[in-house]
């Protein structure tokens, strides 16, 4: 799915045999943390010892976050890169990692530090015990704003009630993931990719883990409120079409209260004759439906948006460079 704009820059091939493990490390303006991920990550993985790749993608940094990854690949051939054109935000530069991740296993990280390398030896463990997808739990979200905790709660709320597909509360990108369900994400088509909810839907044995979120290492944090409201819109528009049905019920609710109270007004009318009051309740009345159209219309947009660029079909993402990494978004 991915257009390749230019030829790769490092001609040599990737490493004839197939790592045991790929780590995935999406990069938006992570200039600042490169080095210090990379010199943890050299650590841990020696401690684990198993054969690795670490393939980075930068979604588009405006900063140098790309010469300074280079930099390190050609000194350890194992860290490897895909350079997106633009910035394609998280879920399209996980799914880029994705597909060109070639380890039996893929674990999901953040650049910023804030999942600790350490907990990938449980990883690897429960892996090796046969589960397909270990989920990494934050054990709690103190060191988020209360404003951000009340949405992420008020979303997971909604989700699970709108739903069939169920999010373990405190689970996010940092995972393992076996290559059948990574074969599994990479085969699916869709745009809109919400992988929270895509890799619920796809099943599989899967198992939990703790951990404790760090603070950001450095730089800051790519997400603003707006950007969470989006990704949480996505995230239902994908996953239910609960908020398009709604309106049906609605309206008849409330063409049977009209309908009532229309009934009143007549027995009323005959009994006590006319009377004109009402104007305010009129102008409140007109006022109110006029929202609750307009907002239904907006839940209408947004699934009618969402089907707009599924059937364009372009691609997912459009490669700029990649380094250590063949052609081709499936190896
Ligand atoms: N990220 C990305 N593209 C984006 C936004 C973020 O690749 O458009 C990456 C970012 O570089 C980091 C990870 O996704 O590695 C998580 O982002 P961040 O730490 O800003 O989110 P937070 O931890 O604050 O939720
Ligand atoms: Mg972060």
């Amino acid at each position: 799915m991915s257009i390749i704009t230019q030829e790769p820059q490092v001609p040599e091939a990737a490493a004839a045999t197939t790592p045991v493990l790929s780590l995935v490390v999406p990069m938006f303006n992570e200039s600042a943390n490169v080095d210090g991920l990379f010199a943890r990550l050299a650590g841990v993985l020696a401690d684990i010892g198993v054969t690795y790749e670490i393939v980075c993608v930068d979604d588009g940094s405006r900063d140098d976050t790309v010469a300074r990854v280079v930099e390190h690949h050609r000194r350890d051939p194992r860290i490897r890169l895909v350079e997106l054109s633009r910035n394609f935000g998280k879920e399209l530069a996980l799914t880029a990692g994705l597909q060109h991740a070639s380890g039996r296993a893929v674990v999901m990280i953040d650049a910023d530090l804030q999942h600790p390398p350490e907990a990938i030896a449980a990883m690897l463990e429960k892996w090796r015990e046969g589960f397909e997808m270990v989920i990494a739990v934050r054990r709690d979200r103190e060191n988020e704003s209360a404003l951000k905790r009340a949405g992420a709660r008020a979303f997971y709320r909604l989700f699970e009630e709108v739903s069939d597909v169920r999010l373990p509360p405190g689970a996010g990108d940092f995972r393992l993931l076996d290559r059948k369900v990574v074969d599994v994400l990479n085969a699916m088509p869709e745009h809109t990719r919400f992988m929270k909810g895509l890799y619920a839907w796809v099943g599989f044995r899967q198992t939990t883990i703790p951990y404790d979120v760090a603070p950001r290492a450095g730089g800051v944090t790519k997400f603003n409120y707006f950007r969470l409201y989006r990704l949480a819109i996505d995230g239902i528009t994908a996953f239910t079409d609960v908020p398009l049905k709604v309106w049906t019920f609605i309206g008849m609710l409330v063409a049977a209260f009209a309908l009532l109270y229309g009934l009143l007004f007549i027995v009323k009318t005959l009994i006590l004759g006319i009377d004109v009051p009402g104007y305010p309740s009129l102008i409140v009345a007109t006022m109110f439906f006029a929202g609750v159209q307009l907002i239904s219309l907006g839940v209408i947009g947004e699934y009618l948006g969402r089907v707009f660029s599924e059937v364009k079909r372009r691609p997912l993402y459009v490669v700029r460079g990649l380094y250590g990494l063949e052609r081709g978004e499936k190896r």
